[in-house]
């Protein structure tokens, strides 16, 4: 017997309970796992709001974690008791122990901190694809990136600068623009106070940014898209303030012939391999000191609804990790 933080139904903070949960023997190709830190992002606020679907209730909410494995199911090759890994899918990592499929696993190098592991593996995975798939960042790359204090917002921040970009972030409060500023942004904009479509056009002498990384939804559209130079590029990667409702294909020709996606890191590390390369390019950064990991907020696990409502209500920057 464990215990876990799940929900029963779908709705606020309060949904989320850490009860005891029985967990099987691993089966053949998976491991038994004790997290030795779980990460917090907000795919888990729209997994316990409802936005998106869970799998079934009661359902053990949260997509990633450091942990040490326990024990090895049938079939499993390269992992062994004893090794730490991490992961970022599937569902299921606010627990103490899980059982998971080694196929999504990879073992985490020595030099890495098993709260800093649990703390990059979503987020930094998801700036990989966007800034070198999605769209290829370069140096003549300007580039807007909204939430730019935050947990994936600050891996990007170094990780764009790296590749030589110009970057314009948007962020909530003057603390945050510091912060910002400080991972390597190189213009912020307080969008609480600022019109950030009439400063990106001042701060681009009015060609508008190449591309524009959108995690706002609601509140940032269509703002977002008149940010854009024309036949710029609109990526459209989450909700924080609630999803877009209602998107007329028609104004991307009316803004400018713009090209949109709606990209999740989860097609982008669907094959063993991607997932694999994706891994080892973050530690590979993390490991040379190019990208600096911020576990600016820790929690005991069994208080993730008060991580939910801080995260929610916009008073973490960086990462924020959970302790089981
Ligand atoms: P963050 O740490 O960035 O937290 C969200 C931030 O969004 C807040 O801190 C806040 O910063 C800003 N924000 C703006 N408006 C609101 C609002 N109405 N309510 C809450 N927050 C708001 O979270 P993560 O780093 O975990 O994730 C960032 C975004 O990236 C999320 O939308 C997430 O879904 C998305 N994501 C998408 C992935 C993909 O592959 N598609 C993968 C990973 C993350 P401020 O106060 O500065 O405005």
């Amino acid at each position: 017997m464990v215990h876990a933080i799940r929900i029963h139904a779908q709705g606020g903070p309060e949904e989320m309970k850490w009860e005891p949960v029985e967990l099987d023997d691993p089966g053949a190709g998976e491991l038994l796992i004790r997290h030795l830190a779980v990460g917090l992002n907000y795919i888990d606020v729209y997994h316990r709001t409802g936005l998106y679907p869970v799998p079934g209730l009661p359902a053990v909410i949260g997509m990633e974690g450091c942990g040490e494995v326990l024990a090895v199911g049938d079939g499993v090759t390269g992992f062994k008791t004893g090794d730490r890994v991490a992961y970022a899918n599937p569902i299921g990592s606010y627990a103490e122990e899980r059982l998971i499929t080694a196929e999504r696993v990879v073992r985490v190098p020595e030099g890495i901190a098993a709260n800093t592991a649990a703390a990059m593996m979503l987020q930094g995975m998801t700036v990989r694809y966007l800034l070198n798939v999605t769209c290829k960042v370069g140096p003549d790359t300007t580039m807007l990136f909204h939430a730019a204090a935050g947990g994936v917002g600050l891996i990007a921040c170094q990780w764009a600068k790296y590749l030589g970009a110009t970057i314009i972030g948007t962020v909530g409060s003057e603390e945050k623009a510091s912060l910002a500023k400080a991972h390597g942004c190189t213009h912020t904009i307080n969008y609480r106070s600022e019109d950030f479509v009439a400063r990106v056009r001042e701060l681009t002498d009015g060609k508008g940014v190449d591309v524009v990384y959108d995690s706002i939804g609601k509140d940032t559209f269509p703002g977002s898209l008149d940010c854009l130079r024309p036949l710029g590029l609109w990526v459209s990667f989450g909700n924080a303030s609630g999803a877009i409702k209602g998107f007329d294909i028609g104004l991307l020709s009316k803004k400018g012939s713009l090209f949109a996606t709606r990209p999740t890191l989860f097609t982008y590390t669907a094959k063993r391999e991607d997932l694999v390369d994706s891994a080892n390019d973050l530690f590979d950064l993390v490991n040379r000191g190019i990208v600096k990991i911020s576990v600016n907020q820790t929690y005991p696990l069994r208080d993730a609804a008060q991580a939910h409502r801080d995260l929610e209500g916009r008073k973490t920057t960086g990462s924020t990790v959970m302790i089981p």
